[in-house]
């Protein structure tokens, strides 16, 4: 895993006075790894047999700003926060339930800050999502 985010990651934990401990670290490493995950991917990726530990780190991460908890296709799913991944939107399938990072557009993200500009508004975040059919769901 890329050390200046790790670092990071283990800087926040201790800092709020909590320890940087094996389990933590494993989802920590599985939520790098992909873009957005549910709560039941998650607990199979880290292979946790204490389930109710994963959702009190989860919490914790959430409370520190290390993790996102998202609205995507039908899953609430969670994701590392802006200050470990680059800004990105998602594209999501509503018949499978996979979902993917798109790149980043510069286009697009001039659009969305001129919109708000235009409304008055700096913005702060937004978040996009393109809901769809994918290419294998489509074949099927
Ligand atoms: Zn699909
Ligand atoms: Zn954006």
């Amino acid at each position: 895993m890329p050390s200046t985010e790790f670092k990071l990651f283990k800087h926040i934990l201790k800092s709020s006075g909590y320890f940087v401990t094996r389990p933590r670290m494993s989802l920590f490493a599985a939520l790098q790894n992909n873009p957005a995950l549910s709560m039941k991917e998650l607990i199979g990726r880290v292979g946790a047999h204490d389930q109710s530990s994963v959702y009190r780190n989860i919490n914790i991460f959430e409370e520190l700003g290390i993790v996102n908890r998202l609205s995507l296709g039908r899953n609430t799913r969670l994701e590392l926060s802006d200050k470990f991944i680059y800004h990105h939107h998602h594209i999501t399938c509503v018949s499978c339930g996979e979902v993917w990072a798109l790149e980043e557009n510069h286009v697009i993200e001039g659009q969305l800050n001129s919109i708000a500009t235009t409304m008055g508004f700096k913005m702060l975040e937004h978040n996009l999502e393109i809901r769809g059919e994918c290419q294998q769901c489509i074949e099927r």
